[in-house]
C-alpha cells in the first residue's frame, strides 16, 4: 500500500486511497498536531512518521507521498526552507525513508495538490491552470501544458511571498509585506481579533462565519478579497484557463470565494476585453496534498 502525507504549518495528515483514475477517494486517514513552534526536524519527522504508520495499520507500505509546505529541491530529496516549519536545507526524503523503512517520494505541498488536482479533480483534462492553497500560509502551483511546472530549482509557484505591501506585516520567512500576511488562516485570525478583541482560531471563524456571524463574515471577505487581488496578478502574469483554491481556509466555499472573485475582476486589467478565468475549489480541499502525495509515491512504484 501507499500512504500520502501532507505536512503543514499545524499539523499533520496522513491518507489511504482508494479507487483508480477519477474515481479516487480517501479511504482512511490520520492527523497529528504540529509539535509546536519550538519542534525541531526530528520531532516533526517523528510525527510524519507516526501518522504514517497509524494509517498503515502494521500492513506493508510499498511507498509513502510525502507533502510538505516549504521549498524542496529540484531532487525531491531535501527540503530547503520551511517558513512554517523547523526544516532548513533538511535531507527530509531519506531520513524518512530510514525511519519508517519505506521508499519516500518528496515534493512541495502545493505541487502534490496539483498532481490531485490534474489526475482525479477540478483539474482533469485541464491543461493550463494555476492552484493557490490557503492554509497557515499560501501554497502555489503553475500547471502548463498539463504539468506542474518545476523552475530552474523546483521551487516555482511560491506566491505566499510575493510583496503585496511594501514595508508591510513581518513575515515568518523573514520579509514584509507577504501575500500570505493578508491572505491565509493567520491572516483570519487576526483580522478577527482586531475586532472582536478575542482570539479565535481558524475553524472557530469559520463555524461563526457558516452561522452568520457578521464579524466572522466580514474577515472571510477580506481575506477573500485579498485572495481575488493577488489571483489578478497572477492571472496578469499567466493567462490561466482556470484558477483553483485549497488548503484549509478554503473549507467554507463561496464565503471565501465569492469575495475573491470580485477581487479578482476588480484587480485585474481588460476584463471586459478578455475571458477571465473561473475560480473554483479543489475537489480534495484541504486533503489535495495528501492525496498527491499519495498519487505521486504510487506512480513511483
Ligand atoms: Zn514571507
Amino acid at each position: 500500500m501507499h500512504v500520502g502525507v501532507d505536512v503543514g504549518g499545524t499539523k499533520v495528515l496522513a491518507v489511504e486511497l482508494a479507487g483508480e483514475g477519477g474515481a479516487v477517494v480517501v479511504a482512511s486517514s490520520a492527523q497529528a498536531p504540529m509539535p509546536g513552534r519550538s519542534a525541531s526536524e526530528a520531532d516533526v519527522e517523528a510525527a510524519v512518521a507516526g501518522a504514517v504508520l497509524e494509517v498503515a495499520a502494521g500492513r506493508p507500505l510499498s511507498g509513502v507521498g510525502l507533502s510538505a509546505a516549504g521549498l524542496v529541491d529540484r531532487s525531491g530529496a531535501r527540503v530547503r526552507f520551511a517558513a512554517h516549519l523547523p526544516w532548513r536545507d533538511a535531507p527530509v526524503r531519506d531520513r524518512l525513508a530510514e525511519r519508517i523503512g519505506a521508499p519516500v517520494v518528496l515534493d512541495n505541498d502545493a505541487n502534490c495538490a496539483a498532481h490531485a488536482e490534474l489526475v482525479a479533480g477540478a483539474l482533469r483534462g485541464v491543461s493550463s491552470a494555476v492552484l493557490v492553497t490557503v492554509g497557515t500560509g499560501i501554497g502555489g502551483a503553475v500547471v502548463l501544458d498539463g504539468r506542474v511546472l518545476r523552475g530552474a530549482n523546483g521551487m516555482a509557484g511560491e506566491f505566499g511571498h510575493i510583496q503585496v505591501v511594501p514595508d508591510g506585516l513581518a513575515c515568518e520567512c523573514g520579509l514584509r509585506g507577504c501575500w500570505e500576511q493578508y491572505c491565509s488562516g493567520r491572516a483570519l485570525e487576526r483580522v478577527t481579533r482586531v475586532a472582536l478583541g478575542s482570539h479565535l482560531d481558524g475553524p472557530e471563524v469559520a463555524d461563526l462565519a457558516r452561522n452568520g456571524h457578521p464579524v466572522a463574515q466580514q474577515a472571510f471577505a477580506t481575506v477573500g478579497t485579498w485572495l481575488g487581488v493577488g489571483i489578478a496578478g497572477l492571472v496578469s502574469a499567466l493567462d490561466p484557463e482556470m484558477v483553483v483554491v485549497g488548503g484549509g481556509v478554503s473549507v467554507v466555499g463561496d464565503l471565501l470565494l465569492e469575495p475573491a472573485r470580485r477581487g479578482l475582476l476588480d484587480a485585474l486589467q481588460a476584463t471586459s476585453h478578455r475571458k477571465v478565468p473561473p475560480l473554483v475549489a479543489t475537489r480534495f480541499g484541504p486533503e489535495a496534498g495528501a492525496v498527491g502525495a499519495a498519487l505521486l509515491s504510487a506512480a513511483h512504484s
